[in-house]
């Protein structure tokens, strides 16, 4: 069987990548196309030896990685980040083959922003140093000390932009990694093994263990030698995989689910809000920090509800690799179904469909309509639970006091959305807002610097700037005695 798989004319080795070595596995798995749901490769299954292969390789790299000057590291990944510039374009066409994602998308903002995953948090690691600290007459030094060895498990909506986000900042902070890419969408990760190679990261500071969740993640998360866990990806899973890391007492970042809500207040700006709603079809709304759960103030519901349909219908749905094309499909079969028996059970519970609500039958394949359901009955699950597809709910409220309530009603915090024209209104509302991330009057504005994650089951931790060094790293506090110091007494404390 062929170690590489070929598309669109870039060569994807199928293999592992553990200490500087392309390694394979006795089994397979078979890695499907989205868009056409033809298969493109067959990828290597890894399980608990090559797990065990991959640790002790990033575990021998780790003391030389750990003690290599800052300035030394963030070169190097500097030169990781110039070979996914170089790259970018086989990255993208490579990466929209996979996952189905947009290729206009990727080719715009996604492939970018996985080269800045690493020069951000490159740059960064030069400004971590404190200077020491006058204390008691003792001096203070506080240090981000490399923790060990990062386990990364990622899903496949944004596969590899998910996973530098991580294993960017593992890097600079001097630890290695062992990545365990998404099965739906495991093909850039090896692409970006060979990218660190050429870059000349030394062998086993990256690792990739491919494979699936139960067999190589379950294994990852279980492995004593993990020094830090960063995952993203669902609720139930995250269960797993904490209860798998405990016993070896290994601190966790979580990103999970989400059901935020868009609240369009009727002071909103008209069009801006029509154009978030509409917005939050992309990426067929296989986004965790879609917005999903529309609140509307029911002076403007009807025209509000008009307005969202027309540029609904408006969007283009098919290949993503044509540049006409505003949503795409899901990520398989399974995935569909899914989708659809959510749509199924909210119309059963008496939901309206107010646009789409089944599967796209012109097109066939994956290609789910976009749909808005409204009405929507108090306590459907529709409204709590997240579908991770391009379904939209839309409800009303009549008082801010309502609004809040509704919005917060969830069990997920990830972000929150609000559209309105009165600056102390988004004041007042944004503070009560329980969510990670609040955006007031625009969508997805992302900084690296900014603490993101989480709040409820939406996660565990934040990462950005330096919340990230403060999870990779073991912070340490010296104290250094001045001199002629003779003992404790008056400088406990
Ligand atoms: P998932 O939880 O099924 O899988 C994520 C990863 O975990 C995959 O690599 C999978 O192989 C692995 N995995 C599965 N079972 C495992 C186990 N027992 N032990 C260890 N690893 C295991 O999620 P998904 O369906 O791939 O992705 C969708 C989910 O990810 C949604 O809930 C979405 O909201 C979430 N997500 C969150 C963020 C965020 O930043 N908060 C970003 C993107 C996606």
């Amino acid at each position: 069987m062929s170690d590489q798989a070929v598309l669109e004319g870039v060569s994807v080795d199928t293999r592992h990548w553990i200490g500087g070595q392309r390694v394979a596995s006795p089994g397979t798995f078979t890695d499907v196309s989205p868009i056409d749901e033809q298969p493109l490769a067959e990828i290597a299954a890894g399980r608990a030896p090559e797990v065990d292969q991959a640790v002790a390789a990033a575990q021998a790299a780790f003391p030389g990685w750990a003690a290599m000057p800052a300035a030394e590291r963030a070169a190097l990944l500097h030169r990781v980040a110039d070979g996914i510039d170089k790259r970018a374009e086989e990255l993208a066409v490579v990466e929209t083959r996979d996952n189905g994602s947009l290729l206009r998308s990727h080719r715009r903002s996604v492939m970018p922003r996985v080269g800045m995953n690493f020069r951000y948090f490159a740059d960064l690691l030069r400004d971590l140093a404190q200077p020491d600290r006058e204390i008691r007459g003792h001096r203070e030094r506080i240090t981000w000390d490399p923790a060990g060895v990062t386990a990364v498990i990622t899903p496949w909506n944004a596969p590899l932009m998910l996973a530098t986000w991580r294993i960017g900042p593992a890097l600079a902070a001097g630890n290695t990694v062992v990545a365990k890419p998404p099965e739906w969408a495991p093909l850039t990760a090896s692409l970006l093994a060979d990218i660190t190679a050429e870059a000349g990261l030394p062998p086993g500071v990256f690792n990739v263990v491919q494979g699936l969740g139960p067999e190589a993640g379950a294994a990852l998360a279980a492995h004593p030698g993990i020094r830090r866990m960063s995952f993203t990806g669902s609720v139930p899973t995250a269960g797993r995989i904490a209860a798998a890391a405990a016993p070896n007492i290994v601190p966790l970042s979580f990103e999970l689910g989400g059901k935020s809500p868009l609240l369009v207040f009727a002071d909103a700006d008209f069009d801006l809000a029509v154009s978030l709603a509409v917005e939050q079809f992309d990426n067929a709304g296989q986004v965790c920090l879609g917005a999903f759960r529309i609140l509307v103030q029911d002076s403007i519901a009807e025209e509000f509800l008009a307005a969202v349909l027309e540029k609904a219908r408006a969007v283009v749905q098919g290949d993503p690799r044509d540049p006409a094309t505003g949503i795409s499909c899901l990520v398989s079969r399974l995935h569909l179904e899914r989708v659809d028996g959510f749509v199924q059970r909210a119309t059963a519970a008496g939901a309206t469909v107010a646009l789409g609500g089944a599967p796209n039958r012109e097109l066939g394949g994956l290609f789910y309509q976009p749909t808005i359901l409204t009405p929507v009955p108090a306590g459907a699950e529709i409204l709590t639970e997240e579908v991770f597809g391009p379904v939209l709910t839309m409800q009303t409220f009549t008082s801010e006091d309502e609004a809040v309530a509704r919005a917060n009603a969830t069990r997920f915090g990830l972000a929150a959305t609000m559209v309105t024209g009165d600056p102390e209104r988004a004041e007042r509302v944004s503070a009560r807002l329980r969510a990670g991330t609040v955006w007031v009057n625009c969508f997805f504005v992302r900084d690296l610097g900014a603490p993101f994650g989480g709040s409820g089951q939406s996660g565990i931790g934040r990462e950005g700037g330096t919340h990230s060094f403060d999870f990779y790293c073991d912070l340490k506090n010296t104290v250094f005695a001045p001199n002629g110091w003779t003992g404790p007494g008056a400088s406990h404390g």
